[in-house]
């Protein structure tokens, strides 16, 4: 499949597993803060909850184990629990390829807009450090923008208001299941990278409409992919 690129005016990014390689780290950090509440979320299982809200994700688990709903009280310890974990490890690298992308984005004139569910300052303020000038405040939707995360297409609708644009308008990068389901609700055209360890059938089930095998791969393969229909 070529992407007609008629229309395209901007391409929307999450974040972990995209521009940063932190996925490895938050399943480890929810994996441990769970354990400490005598919880179990497996670092494996983490990966399919990427993208939903802290709560969520705690209350799915919770619910499981206890069949009720987890307290607010609880879901706050946990999520601070588990932050404190994240922010103890090492800070996670840029992705490979990401900058290269973003770069060949921005020469093509296109709109760079982030969607992310994630309310972590640290790696949001480093947006700037790792790639200078190719982000602004008024371009990105985090988890302090929205009521519901990923798989609702909330967050991905709110990126298309922020930049003024139209679903086939927009093309979205994302590496998680429930992220690519949020895009594709939200009735954008989707590209997966598959960064971790999950199958890529998880991706294409979830509706992706391309899939690569890194950041890297699409980078290199961006300007085939983008170049007008003959
Ligand atoms: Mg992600």
């Amino acid at each position: 499949m070529i992407l007609d690129n008629t229309n395209l005016k901007a391409v929307l990014f999450d974040m972990d597993g995209v521009l940063f390689n932190s996925m490895p780290y938050h399943s480890k950090a929810w994996n441990e803060a769970m354990q400490e509440f005598n919880l179990d979320l497996s670092r494996e299982e983490a990966y399919m909850h990427e993208g939903r809200t802290g709560a969520g994700t705690i209350n799915i688990v919770y619910q499981r184990q206890h069949g009720t709903d987890a307290t607010e009280e609880l879901i706050e310890n946990i999520y601070q629990v588990k932050s404190r974990i994240f922010n103890s490890f090492p800070e996670a690298q840029p992705m490979p390829g990401a900058l290269e992308l973003l770069q060949k984005v921005k020469a093509a004139g296109l709109k760079i807009i982030l969607v992310t569910g994630s309310g972590q300052r640290s790696l949001l303020d480093r947006l700037q450090v790792h790639y200078p000038n190719m982000f602004t405040p008024e371009l990105m939707v985090t988890a302090y923008d929205v009521k519901h995360g990923k798989p609702h297409p909330e967050p991905y609708l709110l990126g298309l208001e922020k930049g003024g644009i139209k679903a086939n308008e927009a093309l979205v990068i994302e590496n998680a299941p429930l992220g690519v389901e949020a895009a594709v609700a939200a009735k954008i055209c989707t590209i997966a990278v598959n960064t971790g360890p999950i199958p890529d059938k998880a991706l294409q089930d979830a509706g992706a409409n391309l899939l690569y095998p890194s950041m890297q791969c699409l980078a290199e393969a961006w300007d085939k992919l983008i170049s007008k229909k003959q």
